[in-house]
């Protein structure tokens, strides 16, 4: 079982920091000689006891669109989180690198990427909760892969977890989510539409120049994201699809991908 952690310590070699997130720091790594990534848990970020069950349960799920979970260190402090390693980092970085120079067609497959992962998950009805670009992270051979799925639970930050708080991704959330915190696979798909306007908008902020207070208002009066100018238009009414007030309005994953895939071929 993971209570007594399924990874040794000294098996794990930690290298160069690569990032900082929420829990704290990220290392690449070396683990059984295969490069990984390394989360390291700060004292006091993670609800560590309610993870521990939950770290199984996400040790099972499998799919070459999600970032693989490979093991959990417990055993001494700081906790650490073992991921397979993506060499070319977070999808906003990238898109924002490469701004200019990424082919609609590369757009697309990137949403395409991010659609399987979410089917994946969908079909084991988990829901991520904080899908967006940042918790995408892209491949040595340039495919997108969904991160972080369900770890806003684990959270002890009220800054991130109340929807009024500073780090609350209003800019992703689905009325619902905003309004009463109910989560499901309904308001993922909320968030993949901001995340295909991120991706079409080469790694652009949501609402760049607005409060999560006036993003509200908007998005209660009706108003949503534009269409950005790479985005032809069959794209963007997917995008709208995905911002139907109501969540039943909302395509699933499964549609998603089936009305991206085809777009695909008719290029
Ligand atoms: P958070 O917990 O805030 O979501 P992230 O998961 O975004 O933190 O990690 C912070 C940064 O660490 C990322 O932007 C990325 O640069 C790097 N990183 C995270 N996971 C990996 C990984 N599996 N492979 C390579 N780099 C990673």
């Amino acid at each position: 079982s993971l209570g007594k952690c399924d990874l040794h310590p000294e098996e794990l070699e930690l290298m160069e920091e690569v990032g900082s997130g929420q829990f704290g720091l990220v290392y690449q790594g070396k683990w059984n000689g295969q490069k990984v990534a390394v989360k390291t848990v700060r004292e006091g970020a993670m609800s560590e006891e309610e993870f521990k069950d939950e770290a199984m349960v996400m040790k099972t799920l499998s799919h070459s669109k999600l970032v693989k979970l490979l093991g959990v260190c417990m055993q001494r402090k700081p906790i650490c989180l073992v991921f397979e390693f993506m060499e070319n980092g977070c999808l906003t970085d990238y898109l924002r690198g490469k701004r200019g120079t990424l082919s609609k067609d590369t757009l697309l497959g990137m949403c395409v990427d991010v659609s399987e992962g979410m089917v994946y998950l969908e079909s084991n009805n988990y829901i991520h909760r904080d899908l967006a670009a940042r918790n995408c992270l892209v491949s040595i051979n340039m495919e997108v892969k969904v991160s972080d799925f369900g770890m806003a639970r684990f959270v002890l930050d009220d800054q991130y977890t109340s929807s009024q708080g500073s780090k609350f991704p209003v800019k992703w959330s689905a009325l619902e989510v905003i309004q009463y915190l109910k989560f499901s696979s309904k308001s993922d798909v909320w968030s993949f539409g901001v995340l295909m306007w991120e991706v079409y908008s080469e790694g652009r902020l949501p609402y760049e120049t607005q409060t999560n207070q006036d993003v509200v208002q908007q998005l209660n009066d009706g108003m949503r994201l534009l269409r950005p100018r790479l985005a032809p238009d069959d794209v963007y009414q997917l995008m709208q699809w995905c911002w139907k007030e109501k969540p039943e309005d909302r395509p699933t994953f499964a549609l998603l991908l089936h009305d991206l895939a085809s777009l695909i071929d008719t290029k």
